[in-house]
């Protein structure tokens, strides 16, 4: 647990990896509000403990920034009394969802997580006021998912970027947007945030734009040209050399990410659906086995 600011505190969970996500706190004069939670029950659990030793109050309100599993698994452990907010489609899909993430790394100890959807849900935005503390919840497009919300504490300008923003971790768009994530970074720059916390890997300053922009931008690149050759994406995916992100966390994102920006080079709009499954399970023959879940 690190505090960002009087009242704001990021837990940061390394080493960033498969399922190993980030969450926050931001404790109001008469409301705590919890930003995501963890993925196992061990790791719920510890999460609020740790959240217990900086607020006296039990968490009222709980964040869900998108509707992956390793974001709101551990909703359990804080709800209820605390009331879930959320993207209207992050409930919608995590509902469709429900555990089936579990089933994809049976060996981790996942406990008990019992799905437990967000109750409190809006389209584009919604402010609580937490006291004298203005919390900003936005939505502003498909990026990570279609569904991703962004939590802005303006007073202190620090920003919890949900999965949209990485720190030495590879960005994994396959279920967003390449174009979409785009955009949206453009839009977070705007507000001029201070500190950064992402959804997965240290927190960090506005340089996590630039080195996400990159990444996208650099992506976006060889799918081009991938796709002027008429390469199939795992042929690009082989023949690519990942040059100054080969030092970024789970590295074979980069199938899934292409799967995505072929996508878009077809004309789907930015979030449309397309395969998921198949495009994971290339992604698992170009890494030849599962991707590493530490959780
Ligand atoms: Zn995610």
């Amino acid at each position: 647990m690190q505090q960002l600011a009087p009242g704001i505190y990021a837990y940061v969970q390394p080493d960033g990896g498969w399922c190993i996500n980030n969450a926050g706190v931001v404790i109001g004069e008469d409301t705590t509000v919890v930003i995501d939670t963890a993925a196992t029950e061990r790791r719920a659990r510890l999460l609020r403990e740790e959240i217990a030793k900086v607020s006296l109050r039990t968490p009222n309100l709980l964040v869900n920034t998108h509707f992956h599993g390793d974001h709101h698994f551990g909703n359990a452990q804080f709800s209820p009394p605390a009331t879930i907010v959320a993207h209207e489609v992050a409930r919608t899909e995590i509902i469709e969802a429900g555990l089936g993430l579990r089933q994809l790394w049976p060996q981790v100890e996942w406990g008990e997580t019992p799905l437990t959807p967000p109750t409190l849900t809006f389209h584009d935005a919604i402010t609580i006021h937490a006291g004298q503390t203005r919390i900003e919840l936005m939505h502003l497009g498909p990026a990570h998912t279609t569904n991703d919300i962004f939590v802005w504490v303006p007073e202190s300008r620090v920003l919890f970027a949900g999965d949209v923003l990485w720190n030495g971790v590879t960005p994994f768009c396959l279920m967003g947007s390449i174009a979409g994530s785009l955009q949206v970074i453009e839009r977070l720059r705007e507000l001029d945030p201070v500190l950064i916390v992402p959804g997965h890997g240290d927190v960090g300053g506005p340089e996590l734009f630039d080195a996400n922009e990159a990444y996208l931008r650099w992506i976006q690149d060889i799918a081009r040209d991938g796709h002027a050759s008429g390469l199939s994406t795992l042929e690009v995916a082989s023949k690519t050399d990942l040059g100054e992100f080969a030092g970024l966390l789970d590295p074979e994102r980069l199938v899934g990410n292409l799967h995505r920006a072929y996508a878009e080079l077809a004309g789907l709009a930015p979030g449309a659906r397309i395969d998921v499954a198949a495009a994971f399970g290339e992604m698992v023959a170009h890494h030849g086995r599962l991707p590493d879940c530490h959780a």
